[in-house]
């Protein structure tokens, strides 16, 4: 039976602590969340109605700092959910040297059934009962069912609350309300920037093949850059069906494709590919950057990628894993190969708070530099370690967590 996401984050902790040497009273903190809010929304729809939202956040963790990021506002949240997903967070900036802590929340609800008037008073309504909030405490930021456009909301109400400005109290919102180049781009550029170094640490060649999974945010701006330093994307699925030229395809004019038929399916100059094919593809680096659980034990055997770079969160099963690492497939997990979107939140953050706005170059050099530490971080303690890079990314930021707690004396 598959155990609720928060036994899973308790299952992963355990066994990364044996690994990391982590000390039991730290393991102990790391075990439940700070503060957990859970609180009613009521809101008068348009019909007249009255209709009662079930909303979350919780801190997990803020040893590091301040915590941050992700609300989501769908139909199957709960609190085990929430949960789970705040220590992920936690782990991430920490994977990601980044000097925050751990947040997630968000509102039961289904977003496409609300009118944007029924959105926005949601969103407002959010931010109004959130009992602690801020730049020092707590900066929630877009995740599924959010954009740009609701933290726009939400940072306004904010600001009405408060009655000054403050930039750096909700991330992910447009620029043209004091947010941050580059966020929308930053989780495929920061993969793209970790795929370069494993391109560059296991001698794979330029014209190399990449298969991917996923042409949205994250998929399409990776694939871009990869295209444009001169690497082959030879086949790209998406939740329609999939696509396959084994002499690469033409990224730019996929795009344009892509945007108008809202698929991939169907580009000229493409064969259809199943799911099934695109992952057993021949091919050097392989890309999961669509949904959960894709590779597993029943399709892990065929992965022929030297490595696997996970861009979606939890693409890999644990059993499916343990094939692959048999099989000798390296596998740069989602913690790291994903956080581009973490680190580019906080570079919003301090951008809010001194009140001076970087130009493009400077935020994705800033996140190449920092997710590029990262990366070596990993790889020099899985190594040492002898262990594998998930295992490795976890260890060290079981390292970093430990050390913040201890410092204030927490454990
Ligand atoms: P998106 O909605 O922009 O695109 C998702 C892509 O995956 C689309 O091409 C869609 O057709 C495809 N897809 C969806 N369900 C599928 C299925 N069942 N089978 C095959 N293809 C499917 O999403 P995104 O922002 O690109 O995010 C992709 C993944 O990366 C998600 O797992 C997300 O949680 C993770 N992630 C995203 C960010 C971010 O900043 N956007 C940050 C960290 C992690």
């Amino acid at each position: 039976m598959s155990k609720n996401p928060f036994e899973t984050a308790l299952t992963t902790l355990q066994e990364a602590s044996k690994l990391a040497g982590t000390e039991p009273n730290v393991v102990k903190m790391l075990s439940q969340p700070k503060r957990i809010f859970q609180f009613a929304i009521p809101m008068k729809m348009d019909n007249g109605e009255l209709e009662i939202f079930e909303a979350y956040r919780v801190h997990y963790n803020d040893a590091r700092g301040q915590v941050k990021n992700g609300l989501r506002f769908v139909p199957d949240l709960d609190l085990d959910i929430v949960k789970a997903l705040g220590f992920w967070m936690t782990i991430k900036h920490a994977v990601g040297g980044i000097p925050a802590g751990g947040g997630k929340g968000g509102v039961k609800v289904d977003p496409s059934k609300l009118s944007e008037g029924e959105l926005e008073r949601l969103s407002r309504a959010y931010i109004r009962k959130l009992p602690m909030k801020g730049a020092w405490v707590d900066v929630p930021g877009a995740d599924i069912g959010t954009s740009a456009k609701t933290m726009a909301w939400m940072l306004d109400e904010y600001e009405e609350i408060n009655g000054f400005h403050s930039p750096a109290a909700i991330n992910d919102k447009p620029a043209a309300t004091s947010g941050t180049v580059g966020s929308m781009e930053a989780t495929g550029t920061g993969a793209f920037y970790v795929t370069m170094e494993v391109i560059k640490d296991m001698g794979i060649q330029k014209g190399a093949t990449i298969a991917m999974q996923g042409f949205g945010n994250v998929g399409r701006i990776a694939a871009r850059l990869l295209h444009d330093q001169g690497y082959k994307i030879i086949a790209i699925g998406d939740i329609k069906g999939g696509i396959q030229n084994p002499e690469g395809i033409d990224i730019p004019k996929l795009e344009e494709y892509a945007l108008e038929q809202k698929s991939v399916v169907g580009f000229p100059g493409t064969t259809p590919i199943s799911d099934k094919e695109l992952f057993a593809i021949e091919c050097d680096i392989l890309m999961p950057a669509a949904v959960q659980s894709v590779i597993h034990d029943g399709n892990a055997a065929d992965v022929k990628a030297k490595v696997i770079m996970e861009c979606a969160n939890g693409p890999v099963t644990p059993e499916g894993e343990k094939i692959l690492l048999a099989n000798k497939v390296h596998i740069v997990p989602d913690v790291l190969t994903n956080c581009g979107s973490a680190i580019v939140c906080a570079f919003e953050r301090t951008q809010g708070l001194t009140d001076s706005y970087w130009d493009i170059d400077t935020v994705n050099a800033k996140l190449k530099e920092r997710i590029v530490k990262a990366y070596r971080e990993t790889v020099e303690t899985a190594e040492k370690k002898n262990t594998s890079y998930r295992n490795a990314a976890w260890i060290n930021a079981l390292d970093k967590l430990s050390e913040s707690m201890k410092a204030r004396g927490w454990v």
